[in-house]
């Protein structure tokens, strides 16, 4: 079908656009007037007035008809671009998504495309600036600087990094460089260049031996390029994944394709662009948050005409626009980034498989822990699976055991079994790392006396004690209040700090082991731009022994040294309200575990738990995920929840505590109307934390056997949902295939 469309009578004609504002339709204007002499195509973006603000849209279709009266018709204010920002392959695709998703098409559109080109930005392609060594700059040795420790390592990094590093680059790994630079510049040792945005990677490492495992998998991908096929990638921590997608990846920019890689947010670290920019010779997009909007714009237009060979990105690099799709890879595909959790909530995993689908290339889903429902997919025959199931090179895997903490005496969360291993490993020149997924330093301030507990004034939570801020913080809506330091009903002095925290387990550390470093890693101690790195940096180099963080550090990192892990509470995930908690428990005892004994030196995992008994620790114990998850998919099979049935959740929540109840119990009588086979509808009910940042939440579960029957039961009641004067009283959306049902 050819996207070209002649100019024809423009009285008669009418643009369909996608605009982005929260109702589920489109709208028609007249075809602007430069419409007679000009041709248009589909998928570009045009300006329109919309109410009284000017908003910018893409052409979804040229019409003859419309049911708009004609006294209300606009014409469109300008065509903006002569190439459509979407060609024809991801316009499907995104209206795909709307009718999947059941969002307004409009904000669907909006979301692929980065945000220069929503605000109007010309496609044209610029250089952006780089820095790099002079020949001058490559003579002298960092070292020989002696004292400017600054310069050292900003030389440094820009001889490992011949193509050159960004800005952006910069600010992430470097604090405060731009008067470093500036001196470098003076002694005539860097200079900027302005050319293609995209780094050319050169292969300076060489690959290493593959063991038969990887040459197995990379061969199997490599047999069938040229159609559809989804592989689930099942690999231990450590077992080389990494080097069979590098791998199927040169293979493809041989052949002249594009490779799609998806990463998990905190996956995209510099370690990894460092390692794909040493083993593979071409250029590379990079997609992600970091990049400031310029950046990101470039990236994007350079993969859209081509010049990209791989692009790299986290969730929302999904939808780049692919001049010679070759093949989609997703790393760590459990991860739950890749499932948008506002506004639009679109599953990149999901859509990676039809986008692939759809392009009749092959995808790869990768992970040492696969979600149920890839394992379920590749149960089912419809995924092939490749199985890497020993680490590569020479590391072993570390031994996993539980530490039954019912009634030990525990020193700060810690048991005295915990203590004296941590003291052992640290004694043999190893670091340790200890995970707790709760950051601050208490979870509860409690008065003694009266029994007062410190509450957020706008969430049903308690407030976070964050000592080293002298903050209460709540961590749901980020209210933050000094710290009292008497009771505020009583007055009395007596405040007891229940529970613990990272910030207090590394207190207790550092008064426990003097003689050690302690460094701590979560969203608080690397919330400022290049933290992480530099912390990331202190581990590496063995400045610091004893690693204590949240799971931000539980994934991707390698860290050679590492020989213990220990995880301080595992009990979170056992019984919990969430059908996916015991799933995600597992998944993180692994890849926490996965830390451990990544070279020679043998790991070891310790596990904290009051419930030893718990039977499905007994297979995480052996790494055994596969009987782990055959397990959790029987439960789910025997439930009948996810794979096994499919799931929306309809939410609403309003300043009131009635509206969004009224507002769900309505939705539901309008979707009972509608039911068209198997059915379940549960609730409305109030959400589990009911009010949150000052709203009251509710929500209505929808389960149907048949995705068909749930995809035509939201296709004929949503636009009823939605005009509903009930739904003006509260926001609301709805998720497809929730992953999060609190
Ligand atoms: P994963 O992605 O599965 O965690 P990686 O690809 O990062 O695994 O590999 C883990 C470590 O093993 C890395 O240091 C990598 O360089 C190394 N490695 C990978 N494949 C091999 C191999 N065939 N022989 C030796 N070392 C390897
Ligand atoms: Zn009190
Ligand atoms: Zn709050």
């Amino acid at each position: 079908m050819s996207l070209y469309l002649k100019p024809s009578n423009v009285m008669n004609t009418y643009f369909r656009i996608a605009i982005p504002t929260p109702l589920r339709r489109h709208f028609d204007y007249l075809a602007p007037t430069s419409f007679a002499t000009e041709k248009v195509q589909l998928g570009v973006r045009v300006r329109v007035s919309f109410g009284r603000q000017t908003l910018i849209g893409i052409l979804l279709d040229i019409v003859q008809e419309t049911d708009v009266p004609a006294e209300k018709l606009k014409p469109v204010m300008e065509v903006l671009d002569e190439q459509p920002v979407f060609d024809s392959e991801l316009l499907q695709l995104l209206r795909w998504c709307a009718q999947y998703y059941h969002h307004p098409i409009g904000e669907v559109m909006q979301n692929a495309l980065p945000v220069k080109l929503r605000q109007g930005a010309t496609t044209h392609i610029k250089g952006i600036k780089r820095w790099q060594l002079t020949a001058e700059g490559e003579k002298v040795e960092p070292q020989s600087l002696k004292r400017a420790a600054k310069q050292i390592a900003l030389l440094s990094d820009l001889k490992k990094t011949p193509s050159g590093l960004f800005d952006s680059q910069l600010n992430e790994s470097h604090v405060g460089w731009r008067p470093v630079m500036k001196r470098l510049q003076e002694k005539g040792w860097v200079t900027t260049i302005e050319e293609n945005a995209l780094p050319v990677a050169q292969a300076i490492n060489t690959a290493p031996l593959l063991n038969h495992y990887q040459q197995q998998a990379i061969d199997r991908v490599n047999q069938k390029l040229d159609q559809f096929n989804a592989y689930m990638l099942e690999g231990v921590t450590g077992s080389g994944k990494t080097e069979v997608y590098l791998q199927i990846i040169e293979n493809m920019i041989r052949q002249g394709k594009q490779a799609l890689v998806l990463v998990p947010e905190i996956g995209l670290t510099p370690q990894l662009l460092d390692r794909f920019m040493k083993r593979l010779n071409g250029r590379i997009a990079i997609m992600h948050s970091g990049l400031n909007d310029e950046e990101r714009l470039q990236a994007w237009l350079n993969t859209r005409v081509g010049l990209a060979d791989v692009i790299i990105g986290t969730r929302s690099a999904v939808f780049s626009p692919l001049l010679r799709p070759g093949i989609i890879i997703i790393d760590e595909e459990h991860d739950l980034s890749f499932k948008q959790q506002d506004g639009f909530r679109y599953s990149a995993r999901d859509l990676a498989v039809k986008r692939a689908r759809d392009l009749n290339i092959p995808i790869v889903l990768g992970s040492a822990t696969p979600s149920l429902e890839t394992l379920h997919n590749a149960f089912q025959g419809r995924y092939e699976t490749l199985l890497l199931p020993e680490r590569a090179g020479n590391a072993e895997p570390p031994a996993i055991h539980l530490l039954d903490v019912r009634s030990q005496k525990m020193e700060h969360g810690l048991s005295a079994q915990l203590l004296h291993k941590i003291k052992e490993h640290l004694e043999r020149d190893s670091q340790v790392l200890l995970f707790l997924n709760r950051r601050g330093f208490a979870p509860v301030l409690m008065c003694h006396e009266c029994g007062w507990h410190a509450l957020c004034p706008r969430c049903d939570a308690h407030m976070t004690l964050h000592q080293k801020s002298s903050r209460l913080r709540c961590h749901h809506c980020g209210t933050e209040q000094y710290l009292p330091s008497v009771c505020p009903q009583c007055e009395s002095k007596d405040l007891l700090q229940m529970g613990f925290g990272t910030e207090r387990i590394e207190q207790a550390l550092t008064e426990l082991f003097p003689q050690f470093q302690v460094i701590r890693i979560d969203r608080d101690s690397t919330r400022r731009k290049g933290s992480m790195q530099k912390l990331l940096n202190e581990i590496n180099n063995g400045k610091k022994q004893i690693l204590i963080g949240t799971q931000m550090l539980a994934k991707g990192h390698h860290f050679p040294n590492v020989t213990l892990v220990g995880m301080l509470n595992a009990d979170h995930g056992l019984y919990s309200a969430d059908f996916r908690a015991s799933e995600r428990m597992g998944q993180l005892i692994l890849q926490v575990a996965g830390r451990a004994g990544r070279e020679e030196k043998k790991g070891e995992v310790l596990i904290q738990t009051h419930h030893p008994e718990y039977p499905l620790f007994k297979p995480l114990l052996k790494h055994d995920y596969s009987a782990f998850a055959k397990a959790l998919i029987e439960e789910r099979q025997q439930t009948e929840l996810p794979p096994f049935s499919h799931l929306a959740l309809l939410r609403a929540e309003a300043v009131d505590q009635q509206s969004p109840m009224i507002f769900l119990e309505q939705a539901r009588l309008l979707l009972e109307q509608h039911i068209q086979g198997e059915v379940i509808l549960m609730g409305p009910f109030p959400a589990l934390m009911e009010r949150r940042a000052g709203r009251y939440r509710a929500q209505l579960l929808v389960q149907a056997n048949s995705r068909a029957v749930l995809q035509g039961l939201f296709a004929s009641s949503i636009t009823q949902i939605e005009n509903h004067k009930t739904a003006k009283k509260v926001r609301w959306s709805i998720d497809i295939d929730p992953l999060d049902l609190l």
